[in-house]
């Protein structure tokens, strides 16, 4: 893994290359596009916690064993998901397995009566008393560590003097009732040198201000109130949860980011794969925060997998004329159709079509079943049936399919889907 990428100086294996490329000068597509994706650099982590990263002694490795429990006791937002936890049974790595939907939440500013601070409510609580709270929900953690952690990001996480100025903010109000704070995104910002939000901006929201509000702004309110979902086009989404990752609060993706295309007049919009696919490289020359992350590096890519795929699913369902119209004909819909039997549509609910782009899908399946079937039956009697995932570009399966042909052993290639 020593070939930078021209454009971003990122490391990869030489099989990653562009398969035209490969052999003179490699070029790559999976960092930044061929030069596409352009973002700010991001700073190395704060000494305490890069040397809890990297470091080999008792306290930094029990540090990485729990990292996830110490992210989720510092963390501002609640992760609301089901997890699956079956799968790790003591026999092999940890896995982190979600069912259903996955959001962020963000409550009060301050705790409901009787109960005790959780999340951001402990960045406004005195750090002592918040760290004794943290130490009583989390009895198998160091204390040396916490404490480490918490004045860490206390000094660093540009969130934490923001929530404390919100909460300034709505005590100075304190006699208006219903009065919020809206996290506001500046999109003229600069972002250019490093990854860091700069301008604290927080709107006030006075009652009756109900259709200023969006669904995709964070919303603060002093106490009671419902726990709000934060919605994962706003840049605070991940370094809101995954503050040992981002321990400087560095922005995630929004919808606002634009691929360097200076050739179009409307350049397109970095998509959130392509943002975390940028991400998640080794670069040579920064400290890999993210990369260092163990159980929660797993965590934070399944999370913002389940973010994208949740955006997917969105799409199709605000497009479903469109999809009905140019799809609604092919036999896996006679299939599917067929093994509805009997049911009453109108009792299950609306029914949502996702298209066969869809990776997984019913329809999906249902399409490279019949391709399947389909080369089955051009090749009359087959010996094996064997289905694999792979690029059929890599040199070895290409020197193996070389040496089929040379056998006359028919080997045929179906693509997984036309990307
Ligand atoms: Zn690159």
């Amino acid at each position: 893994m020593n070939i930078c990428c021209d454009h971003c100086g990122a490391l990869h294996w030489v099989e990653e290359a562009t398969a035209k490329s490969r052999d003179n000068s490699p070029r790559f597509g999976m960092c930044c596009n061929h030069g596409q994706v352009r973002l700010p650099d991001t700073e190395d982590p704060p000494h305490a916690l890069q040397q809890l990263l990297s470091g080999d002694t008792p306290q930094t490795r029990e540090f990485r064993e729990n990292i996830c429990q110490d992210n989720a006791a510092l963390a501002f937002t609640s992760l609301g998901v089901a997890i699956d936890d079956r799968i790790n049974d003591g026999r092999g790595p940890y896995v982190f397995r979600i069912h259903g939907e996955l959001c962020h939440h963000v409550g009060s500013l301050l705790p409901v009566e009787g109960r005790s601070p959780a999340y951001a409510q402990l960045y406004i609580y005195d750090p002592r008393a918040a760290l004794e709270q943290q130490m009583q929900c989390n009895t198998n953690l160091r204390r040396d560590t916490m404490e480490l952690l918490q004045s860490m990001l206390e000094q660093n996480h540009f969130y934490s003097g923001v929530f404390k100025h919100a909460y300034e903010i709505l005590e100075r109000h304190g006699d208006i009732q219903d009065i919020a704070i809206n996290l506001c995104v500046d999109h003229s910002r600069d972002r250019r040198r490093y990854n860091l939000p700069t301008v604290d901006e927080l709107a006030v929201i006075l009652p009756g201000d109900g259709q200023r509000m969006d669904g995709r702004d964070i919303i603060l309110r002093m106490r009671d109130g419902p726990l709000m979902r934060i919605h994962d086009r706003h840049p605070a989404y991940a370094p809101l949860h995954y503050v040992l990752l981002f321990p400087r609060g560095e922005d995630g993706w929004s919808w606002d980011l634009k691929l360097h295309q200076p050739d179009r007049n409307q350049p397109k919009r970095i998509s959130q794969t392509r943002f975390y696919a940028y991400r998640i490289q080794h670069h040579p020359n920064f400290f890999p925060t993210i990369l260092r992350g163990g159980r929660l590096f797993q965590q934070y890519l399944v999370d913002m997998w389940a973010s994208s795929d949740q955006n997917r699913l969105n799409y199709f369902i605000m497009n479903q004329n469109q999809i009905r119209a140019s799809l609604y004909s092919g036999l896996e819909d006679a299939v599917a159709a067929a093994d509805d039997g009997n049911i009453d549509l109108n009792e299950l609910g609306q029914r949502i079509i996702l298209p066969s782009s869809y990776i997984g899908g019913p329809r999906n399946m249902q399409q490279r079943f019949q391709d399947s079937m389909a080369v089955a039956r051009y090749y009359k009697k087959v010996d094996l049936f064997i289905t694999m995932t792979a690029n059929p570009h890599w040199r070895e399966i290409q020197k193996l399919y070389y040496l089929a042909r040379q056998r006359k052993i028919n080997l045929t290639w179906l693509p997984v889907s036309s990307r």
